[in-house]
């Protein structure tokens, strides 16, 4: 997997409001958010796509999800509410090719789905 600009985030060669991180994971705030509270979930083992993650490395999805409800019980919110998402590809919109899990919340969000 190529270089992309969330590892030069988790370097600080870029800088972003980085709210977490620990041997297997960080987090930071997103430059444009989506909703009031709007957190990426990377993982520091590499995979471009969520069709790259083999089954015997689902715990890395699993620790991203684990992570953000963590973050959202610490921060107050998580009895309110909040959404998770990881885009895949082209359809989806991803952007960044390095797997990472959104983290919205702060305000009631809406529908998702295709959109005209
Ligand atoms: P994707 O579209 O791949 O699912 O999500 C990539 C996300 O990265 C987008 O929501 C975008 O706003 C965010 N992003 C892109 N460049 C930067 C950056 O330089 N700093 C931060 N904090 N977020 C970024």
């Amino acid at each position: 997997m190529s270089e992309t600009l969330f590892h030069k985030i988790l370097r600080r060669e870029i800088p972003a409001d980085i709210v977490f991180e620990d041997e297997h994971l960080f987090a930071f705030r997103d430059i444009a958010p989506q909703a009031p509270i709007h957190v990426l979930f990377v993982p520091k083992q590499d995979f471009a796509t969520l069709n790259d993650v083999p089954e015997d490395a689902a715990v890395v999805i699993g620790r991203l999800a684990s992570a953000a409800a963590r973050y959202a019980k610490e921060q107050g919110f998580a009895e309110d509410g909040y959404r998770i998402v990881m885009n895949c590809n082209g359809d989806a919109g991803q952007t960044v090719f390095q797997i990472h899990l959104h983290l919205l919340a702060g305000a009631p969000l809406g529908r998702f789905g295709t959109q005209g």
